[in-house]
């Protein structure tokens, strides 16, 4: 070739050793690109019904059954290929397929979280003031509260009643239905206001929601207001104030996915974080032939605020699952995980040019990179976080070249510029070998956040070729 007889000896050594600029998805086909955009069709029908932890569960689980998944029964025997599902109390599931080798060499475990940040009702959350019908909320991880304000919010949830009867809301999706919003100052009398820090601006309880405004009737009783949104749910759900007491309901954008760009190559939506890697993970179990060890895709919850709870990564569930197809196998848990690996399926901040002084440039992950291997996370000096080791480095690294799969590494941001945290540590202290990889979102945790369809698709070949290991 008569341009590499050109090339200085420089060039040609820097060619050797320098480590090679990724060039995201300028290196891919255009064969892939398209499988990228029709993957994320799926994606995003996924997203539309799996706003909060317990719906997600529930198209995770339909999904599963329609690919063949049944409940799985401790008391019945597996043959590889097989494939089982588990859920925990609503919010977590499991997808199990049966390993050639079962649990003997390990399980191989993608796990991601399908809870993300909303506002959440408090146990008494009805009232009146100015004459509107308003929620309390209290919030739910970490947001910047501002940008929950003037947002159409849906409401999400379960109600059970004193009788024992549980009621399943979702108000406010159909745009037929009514949504609800949080108020904000009008910035003609905002003085005051504007001239606080963003993080004292806006105040958690003032994270108030607009419920209503038209009184029950003209009889002369208080709170006719409140009263007026009582009835309606009373009518409606067969609830009475106190019913709160026993809910769980969350506001959330009341938004679907929406494509970005004049290209299309973005999604904006509510709660990428971490369904982003959820749904990947998901179909990369459903799509799994027979592997060589067990594999799991598990879904969990409470990683928002600190993966706690019996539903959280910090619960035995899983663990108790892995020891019963372990003893099936006539194994002990402990030699089991020893020899299991994990890859902690969670997204990363991408790249902001707008906020470019928060990052460090060479450390950053990309939109449209590829999906992100973060070695560690945490904050003030690699506190609060596994990091995962060189020789697992190496070996998913190597996956991931072998595969031809466009990936990136990433650091949250630059150092002590801030810090947060995935569930790998959890995992990691199981004694099993982890790692965090996912997809690089940009505006994580605003009420519409972006990804690359790009990234997405690469998550989920990423996970099909971490499950044939
Ligand atoms: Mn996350
Ligand atoms: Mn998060």
């Amino acid at each position: 070739m008569a341009d590499a007889e050109k090339k200085t000896e420089a060039a040609l050594l820097k060619e050797k050793l320098a480590a090679k600029k990724p060039s995201g998805a300028l290196s891919l086909d255009k064969e892939i690109i398209e499988k990228a955009d029709e993957f994320c069709e799926g994606y995003k029908t996924f997203m539309t019904t799996s706003k909060v932890e317990r719906e997600a569960v529930r198209t995770a689980q339909k999904l599963a059954v329609e690919h063949g998944f049944t409940e799985y029964d401790p008391s019945a025997d597996y043959k590889p290929g097989d494939k089982v599902y588990v859920v925990n109390r609503g919010k977590n599931i499991g997808l199990a397929v049966i390993g050639k080798n079962g649990t003997k060499n390990g399980v191989r475990l993608v796990i991601a979280h399908i809870d993300s940040p909303r506002l959440d009702l408090k146990p008494n959350p009805v009232y009146e003031a100015g004459d509107l019908a308003m929620f309390k909320t209290h919030y739910y991880g970490g947001i910047k509260k501002y940008q929950w304000t003037c947002v159409p919010l849906a409401l999400h949830g379960r109600i059970v009643r004193l009788d024992g009867e549980y009621i399943d809301v979702c108000v406010g999706e159909d745009e037929n239905e009514p949504c609800f919003v949080v108020s904000d100052l009008l910035p003609h009398l905002d003085r005051e206001q504007a001239a606080k820090p963003m993080s004292k601006a806006i105040l958690g309880e003032n994270l108030n929601v607009l419920i209503g405004s038209r009184p029950f009737n003209k009889d002369k009783e208080s709170e006719q207001v409140k009263l007026n949104i009582l009835n309606i749910l009373f009518e409606k759900y067969g609830i009475t104030e106190s019913d709160f007491l026993s809910a769980e309901l969350d506001l959330v954008p009341a938004y679907k996915p929406r494509d970005i760009g004049f290209d299309r190559s973005l999604i904006g939506a509510y709660g990428h974080d971490d369904k982003v890697c959820a749904y990947p993970g998901v179909m990369a179990a459903l799509d799994v032939d027979t592997p060589e060890s067990t594999v799991i895709t598990f879904l969990c919850d409470k990683e928002e605020i600190g993966s706690d709870g019996n539903t959280g990564m910090q619960s035995t569930f899983l663990n108790t699952f892995i020891e019963d197809l372990a003893e099936a196998d006539g194994m002990k848990l402990r030699h089991v995980l020893a020899k299991s690996t994990c890859l902690s399926a969670d997204v990363n901040a991408a790249f902001d040019p707008t906020y470019a002084s928060a990052f460090e440039e060479r450390n950053s992950s990309y939109l449209n990179g590829g999906v992100i291997i973060t070695k560690y996370t945490g904050s003030g000096g690699k506190y609060d976080t596994s990091d995962a080791s060189a020789e697992y480095m190496g070996r998913i690294r190597k996956m991931l070249e072998d595969k031809q799969i466009l990936w990136q590494t990433g650091e949250l941001g630059k150092v002590d510029g801030g810090g947060g945290g995935t569930i790998a540590k959890y995992v990691a202290n199981y004694n099993v070998d982890v790692v965090d990889l996912g997809v690089p979102v940009l505006s994580m945790h605003a009420p519409f956040e972006v990804v690359s369809k790009v990234d997405v698709y690469m998550a989920y070949l990423a996970f099909a070729a971490f499950f044939e290991n």
